[in-house]
């Protein structure tokens, strides 16, 4: 497996700290609003990165944390008259709702920053104690010079970055020792959440959360931190100079950075009127189009979202699901027994598709090509399962729905029944019963049940659940 390391700028051999075992740490939201689509990238991205992993045989623990005291979500908060906790509480549940919707497997651990301060408090002790940082009336900064590495994630030199900062030192920024330097911590401004330590009541810089909640809960050192290009500076940078420089150690083996999203080829901005976020793009479609959308393009290519190629995306996707809805529809009728001798080479050839799909994965997560090999397999289920036996028939469509599944792609489509339709079902099986008609309760009972919806009668009336 190749992974393309934005440090080095090339592509080069994963091999894990631990064999087997993958720490991956993907800086998350800031929650102050419904995720847009821009988020949305670096999450179907990087969850399609550890789903491979996982698939290849690694056991991934996949950290992602979320930004819960911000400048933003304290504007929101004062905005509405709430607390701000209260907003990222909200909108934190709300982004579940839409990863979900998008098929993002919940992560092992999505640590929160605001349940973090006091290993925010302890790193950045750490740092003064090394000569790494300093106070100056209860700020505390990062001496950046200090840190012989600084630039090489970003590739930035050092003195070029200080030339164009020096318009700093006339904005009132005059207590930093020098322009590049940034904060670990800040004093409080009225009515801003707060918490004590050493140097002011007041809260972390953005930068220092990801340092330490990636050391609590992944270590020292880790295989992959990852995120959208727009971090590479100067949070990613910052991130490294923190933890190197507080832990000794290099932080992450590999870098991994996803290109930006434009919007009708222009860059997605409110003030453009082309800003959506998922939750308006889930009203026009099912979200896994936006994913497949998404995964259709080389992560490290720019995108481009426009209707017209969100509709080719739904065409292609129902080309998918099509097909293996057809598989399980020939299953049901097609000859049981062995495998014909002519089917027994064609099994040759499915596995031909899937070793495509792998080396496509293999070369630095290549959904584009991956997809591609998925097609093939496709086209040729389509043109070999009429007749077919059903053991044949079952192996094209269950190789089809594992590749797919390995993109999070959901290729076999169960029907749901909607809440009023198990609601009218139910209203039925009672008229039913009613009427001493009790097959056609049972027909109805078995029915609902094969959706995975169990009913229980209480003396309340009947029950529902789904499985
Ligand atoms: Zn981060």
């Amino acid at each position: 497996m190749r992974i393309f390391n934005t440090e080095t700028k090339r592509k080069e051999e994963f091999v894990p700290l631990e064999p087997g075992k993958v720490r991956m740490y993907v800086c998350g939201p800031t929650v102050y609003n419904f995720i847009h689509i821009g988020n949305a990238r670096p999450m179907i991205v990087f969850d399609t990165v550890r789903r491979y992993m996982e698939y290849s045989g690694y056991e991934v623990n996949y950290v992602s944390n979320f930004t819960d005291v911000d400048d933003k979500i304290i504007a929101k908060a004062n905005e509405e008259g709430v607390s701000a906790q209260e907003i990222s509480e909200r909108y934190i549940k709300e982004c579940k709702k839409d990863m979900e919707g998008m098929n993002v497997k919940p992560a092992t651990t999505h640590p929160l920053a605001t349940q973090e301060i006091d290993g925010m408090i302890d790193m950045i002790e750490t740092l003064i104690e090394k000569g790494y940082a300093y106070n100056v009336n209860g700020t505390v900064y990062f001496r950046t010079r200090r840190f012989r590495d600084y630039g090489k994630l970003s590739h930035k030199n050092l003195d070029d970055l200080r030339a164009g900062n020096r318009s700093l030192l006339v904005t009132g920024e005059d207590q930093k020792e020098d322009p590049l330097d940034f904060v670990l911590w800040k004093p409080k401004k009225e009515g801003e959440p707060s918490w004590p330590s050493p140097w002011s009541d007041g809260r972390p810089g953005w930068h220092i959360e990801c340092s330490v909640m990636s050391k609590k809960y992944l270590g020292e050192q880790i295989d992959i931190h990852a995120g959208g290009e727009d971090l590479i500076f100067p949070h990613h940078e910052n991130e490294i100079a923190q933890s190197e420089c507080c832990n000794g150690k290099i932080f992450s083996k590999y870098w991994m950075h996803n290109a930006f999203l434009n919007i009708d080829n222009r860059k997605m901005s409110k003030s453009l009127g082309n800003f959506f976020t998922v939750r308006e793009i889930s009203e026009k479609y099912d979200l896994q189009v936006l994913r497949f959308f998404m995964l259709n393009a080389h992560y490290r290519s720019p995108l481009n979202f426009s209707a017209e190629l969100m509709e080719s995306s739904k065409n292609a996707l129902e080309r998918i699901r099509n097909a293996v809805s057809n598989l399980s529809f020939l299953m049901e009728s097609a000859p049981e027994g062995e495998m014909t001798g002519q089917e027994k080479q064609d099994v040759q050839a499915v596995t031909e598709y899937r070793k495509k799909f792998e080396e496509a994965m293999d070369d630095d997560f290549n959904t584009a090509d991956a997809i591609a090999a998925v097609f093939e397999l496709v086209k040729f289920a389509n043109s070999h399962a009429a007749g077919a036996t059903k053991a044949f028939i079952a192996l094209l469509h269950d190789e089809i729905v594992r590749l797919c599944d390995v993109l999070g792609i959901i290729a076999e489509v169960k029907e749901e029944l909607l809440d009023t339709e198990i609601e009218k079902l139910i209203e039925e099986r009672q008229a039913a019963r009613k009427a001493k008609n009790f097959a056609r309760a049972d027909e109805i009972r078995n029915e609902l049940l094969e959706k995975g919806i169990t009913l229980l009668d209480t003396r309340e009336g009947v029950k529902w659940k789904r499985a």
